[in-house]
This record gives C-alpha cells, sequence and structure tokens, in this order.
C-alpha cells in the first residue's frame, strides 16, 4: 500500500473529517499509484489520517473512502455503502419514481451520482475512485430488484479534470425508453435520461416542486380562484406541472430552450393538464422580465430557477448581478400577498450571499417582502456536515406585503 504523505498542517482538514486531498497538501507519495488507486493518508509525521482514491491529473489529488484504519477499501466495502444508501432513501419511493439513491462524498461514494428513475438507475462516475469500481457497482445496483438497467451518464466536465473521458452508454441491462416516465406527488414527468441535463431531471427540487403545489392549492382555497403563475427558466415543467397540479388557472413557463419547452408541453399533456392554463414561452428570462413589467403584468406567484451562473469564485461578482437583476424585476411582478421562489444552485455562492444579494433587490424594488423558508434540496442529498462544500441549491420564499 501507497502511503500519500501530506505537508506539516495539512492534516487538520482531515482531522475534522473534510474528504478533500488538495494538490498543494501533498508532501509526496512513498510508492507508486495509478488514478484511483487506494492510498494511505498520512500526517507529515506517519499518522494515519483516512484511505482515499488516488487521481493523479486532479487537483483534488485524493478524495477519502474512510477515516477509520481498519476498514479496508474492496468490492465488499463498497456493496456495503450502496446497500446503506438505497436504504436510507426507501421511504422516499411512497412519494415519488425519481430518487438520488447515492450522493457522493455524503455515501462515502466520493464522485459517485445514481439516480432511480422508475426502473433504471442512471450513474455518474465523477471520480477516478469510483470509475475504477465500477463493475462493482454496476453490479451491485443491477441486483436490486426490479431493477432493468442501468444507463452511464459520465459526461459531466469533473471527468476531464480526473483525467477520464467522457462516457454515455448503456452499462447494463436494458436500454431504458427514450422517455422514462416518473412520479413525484401525483404528477407524471417523462425524463430524457440520455439527453436531459444532469441525469434528465431536476431531482432535487422535489421538496420545493411540493411546495409550489401546496401554494397554488392554499391560494385557491383562500381566494376561491387558481392563482396566475410565472416560471421562469422552467426547463421540462418541473414547477409549471406542480402549480397545474394544485389549481393555478395560468401558468406562464420561460426558457430559452426550443426542445426543453416541447418536452415541458408533453409533460403537461401526460397530465391531462387543460392545455389554455399552460402558456409555454421560448425567450430570454432577463428581457422577459423587462417586457413584463412594462407591460404591467402581474403573478400570485413567480419563480425563479436559473441555471448556474457562477461556475467558480471567480465569476461570483457577475453572477450577483445577474442574481440581482431577475429578482429585482421578478419581484416587481408579484401581486401584494404573493410569494416569490428565488433558487440558485451556484455552489461558489454561499447562502448568506445570496440572502444578501436578494436583500438588495428587495430594497431596490421599494417593495416589503418578508422570508418564509429558507430552501434547498431533498432528503435523498443529504449535507455531509463536515464538507459544507457539498451545499449547492439553496432558495428562499419570500412573501411580498
Ligand atoms: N427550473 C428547472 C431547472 C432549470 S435549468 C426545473 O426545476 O426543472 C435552467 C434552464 O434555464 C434550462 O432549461 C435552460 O435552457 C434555461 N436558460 C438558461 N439561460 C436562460 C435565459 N437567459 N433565459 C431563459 N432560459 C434560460
Amino acid at each position: 500500500m501507497t502511503d500519500l504523505i501530506l505537508k506539516k498542517g495539512k492534516e487538520r482538514s482531515l482531522l475534522r473529517r473534510h474528504p478533500w486531498v488538495y494538490d498543494t497538501a501533498v508532501q509526496k507519495l512513498t510508492g507508486k499509484a495509478v488514478s484511483g488507486d487506494t492510498v494511505r493518508v498520512c500526517s507529515y509525521d506517519g499518522r494515519f489520517l483516512a484511505w482515499a482514491a488516488y487521481s493523479k491529473d486532479s487537483t483534488l489529488r485524493a478524495r477519502c473512502w474512510s477515516f477509520d484504519e481498519s476498514e479496508q477499501i474492496d468490492a465488499l466495502w463498497i456493496e456495503k455503502k450502496i446497500k446503506k444508501a438505497l436504504i436510507a432513501r426507501q421511504s422516499l419511493f411512497a412519494r415519488t419514481s425519481a430518487v438520488r439513491v447515492i450522493f457522493g462524498e455524503a455515501d462515502q461514494l466520493p464522485g459517485l451520482v445514481v439516480d432511480r428513475y422508475g426502473d433504471w438507475f442512471v450513474t455518474q462516475f465523477q471520480a477516478a475512485g469510483v470509475e475504477a469500481f465500477r463493475d462493482v457497482i454496476a453490479d451491485v445496483l443491477m441486483s436490486v430488484p426490479g431493477i432493468k438497467g442501468i444507463f452511464d451518464r459520465s459526461d459531466a466536465a469533473t471527468r476531464h479534470r480526473e483525467g477520464l473521458a467522457e462516457r454515455v452508454e448503456l452499462l447494463r441491462g436494458q436500454e431504458p425508453p427514450q422517455e422514462i416516465e416518473v412520479v413525484e406527488d401525483g404528477v407524471r414527468y417523462g425524463v430524457d435520461v440520455r439527453k436531459g441535463h444532469k441525469t434528465g431531471f431536476y431531482i432535487d427540487q422535489r421538496e420545493n416542486r411540493f411546495l409550489a403545489q401546496r401554494l397554488a392549492r392554499e391560494f385557491k382555497a383562500r381566494t376561491g380562484r387558481g392563482m396566475r403563475a410565472l416560471n421562469c427558466f422552467c426547463y421540462t415543467g418541473g414547477f409549471s406541472l406542480a402549480l397545474l397540479a394544485g389549481g393555478a388557472d395560468e401558468v406562464i413557463s420561460v426558457d430559452s430552450s426550443a426542445e426543453a419547452l416541447a418536452m415541458a408541453a408533453r409533460n403537461a399533456a401526460r397530465n391531462g393538464f387543460d392545455d389554455s392554463k399552460a402558456k409555454w414561452v421560448q425567450a430570454d428570462v432577463f428581457e422577459y422580465l423587462r417586457k413584463a413589467r412594462e407591460a404591467g403584468e402581474t403573478f400570485d406567484l413567480v419563480i425563479l430557477d436559473p441555471p448556474k451562473f457562477a461556475s467558480s469564485h471567480r465569476h461570483i461578482d457577475r453572477a450577483a448581478r445577474a442574481y440581482k437583476d431577475i429578482n429585482l424585476n421578478g419581484l416587481r411582478l408579484v401581486t401584494p400577498g404573493g410569494d416569490l421562489l428565488t433558487f440558485s444552485c451556484s455552489g461558489a455562492m454561499d447562502v448568506d450571499l445570496f440572502q444578501k444579494v436578494i436583500a438588495g433587490a428587495v430594497i431596490d424594488s421599494k417593495r416589503e417582502a418578508w422570508m418564509i423558508a429558507r430552501l434547498g434540496a431533498g432528503a435523498d442529498h443529504p449535507l455531509m456536515m463536515t464538507c459544507p462544500e457539498g451545499e449547492y441549491l439553496k432558495g428562499l420564499q419570500l412573501t411580498l406585503r
């Protein structure tokens, strides 16, 4: 076994069970190791710190499997972690057939994402360590009762940094249909696991879709009419369909992608929703919001769930301006008593900064707003307490006064 020896002082984060070793923390390797090999991470004075997967080309030089010296990282260990992850998600299947069953570091399988859509698993191997155990992982997943196949969507940019080529192919079993139908809180969605974003669907927004559905239902109970809502960056209609299921009367959904909008419309049809209640608009949200304001439009609910504006800390200022712009213009469209659900999935922007940006938008809008709730990803995307970097999705529910 090769030792990966850290520079003096660099053991501190690992002693606090943070699972990443950066290249700058490494003193030396005692022997040979190729990417994907398990190494023994030690402090400068030779104390055991962790078992980790080595990745020779990545600035994330090693990702920890375990901080327990007595453990042996082998096929059986991997199998145990997968089974533990599956058990932790079991209760969610009562509500939905779209669940993230493995979420990397939080499940002690750094770099591995596995989503279940109906009878298929979709995998993303984003690090050399899990890549080396690919067959073991596939075998264990394939043994889950009811599973027809595993589709691999290992096309994330992180693979390049790990020296791994992109791979999009059937890994085991049967080819999935062009669109897998999933049902979440009573709403049907088609998921294109080959070409859709991430593994095909924003599973992480489940609780917030449910909130949207509830807000639409409560609005109707309170006012006797269905709400008028605006869903910006709608993609395949996640929030739009939840709102229609909750009894919204009119949902305008905006996205720049014609393909996403076509799929969203198909998803609405899948649920038998009244065509006249859903409008699918192909436009740039920044421009759309400005024009809607000039036209004097108002909505009982506005949702802003944009793509990642900041891909790294270097882009944080520009991203903050973009978030402020859409939130300022979004806020201005909300009727008094109505809500804004606003999100950011930029990992580089933390919760505090996001909240400050939104507060700035509220001030500039000259509106009064309450913060009702902080929002985030669902229980199948747990956050490891020792690795706050795992928190990427954050949101706020504001009620306009
Ligand atoms: N809210 C969605 C996920 C949003 S993904 C859900 O819950 O499923 C981001 C979406 O924003 C993509 O569909 C992309 O096509 C769209 N998009 C990116 N930039 C845009 C822009 N400037 N105007 C409109 N849509 C944009």
